[in-house]
């Protein structure tokens, strides 16, 4: 992240901590979502990756907030609760629109840092074994995302990231992607984390709807709440539990939530 030559320390694509939170007992191990299946793995994403410098503003700029603040099988989801503390610009039965900006306990740096680090990560490093090419493709904006988590340019143009949570009670504990989505006229990737689901837009046609709704950029700072959209991904990995015979039993009375 740096580019300088130096020795580095095993990175995760994900923060490691992040794997004990979709543990749902001590001898499950978590799941991982992509490629198709549901993998049931303690495989972790780590590779030989970042210095310990480059990690530790990782872990500082966004990480040590946002990690305990995401939704865990047994314990809730804490970040929900302070989302919901503020008042909702816009709310309906589907969800509702926050702003950050009228919260002052959700911090807008260290979400978007958080975000934009793994976005980042998988921009640049496979994360497959052998496999050359990385997980994304961000193109010219690799760079300025870079800088901008250094600290050392700003939030780079033509980027937007939005991101949206679901309710405490239908919470999707998993971790996913990133990976593309499909979008017409620009690049777009998504990223599921425990109970977030953040989404990468990237591309000098983004259209001004979807610029507007960006978290960082925008300074009211929307937070999206949508049962229809979450209810969309559940389904989507709901088909791919189905598909994958590993996974059996593993979200038991949970069931409910993948029809
Ligand atoms: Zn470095």
């Amino acid at each position: 992240m740096c580019l300088e030559t130096k020795s580095v320390v095993s990175s995760h694509l994900y923060p490691a901590a992040l794997y004990a939170y979709c543990r749902s007992a001590e001898d499950e191990s978590p799941m991982r979502v992509g490629d198709d299946v549901v993998m049931l793995s303690d495989r972790q994403l780590q590779d030989y990756l970042l210095c310990a410098e480059c990690e530790d503003i990782l872990n500082k700029r966004g990480e040590m907030w946002v990690n305990p603040k995401l939704a865990t099988v047994k314990d809730g989801f804490p970040l929900y609760e302070i989302l919901i503390k503020g008042p909702a610009a816009h709310e309906d039965e589907d969800g509702g629109l926050y702003f950050a900006s009228l919260n002052p306990e959700l911090e807008v740096e260290k979400l978007t840092h958080f975000a934009m680090g793994i976005f980042w990560k998988a921009a640049v490093h496979s994360w497959k074994g052998k496999k050359r090419s990385p997980m994304i493709e961000l193109g010219p904006y690799g760079d300025a995302i870079r800088l901008w988590l250094r600290g050392e340019g700003t939030f780079p143009k033509n980027v937007c990231l939005t991101v949206m949570l679901s309710r405490a009670d239908r919470t999707l504990v998993v971790l996913g992607g990133p990976a593309p989505q499909s979008t017409k006229r620009w690049q777009s990737y998504f990223l599921h984390v425990p109970g977030v689901v953040f989404t990468l837009h990237v591309g000098k046609l983004i259209d001004l709807e979807m610029r507007v709704s960006c978290f960082h950029e925008n300074p009211t700072h929307p937070i999206f709440v949508s049962d229809q959209v979450m209810g969309a991904l559940w389904k989507r990995m709901g088909d791919q539990y189905r598909e994958s015979r590993k996974t059996k039993g593993i979200f038991g009375g949970e069931g409910k939530a993948i029809s």
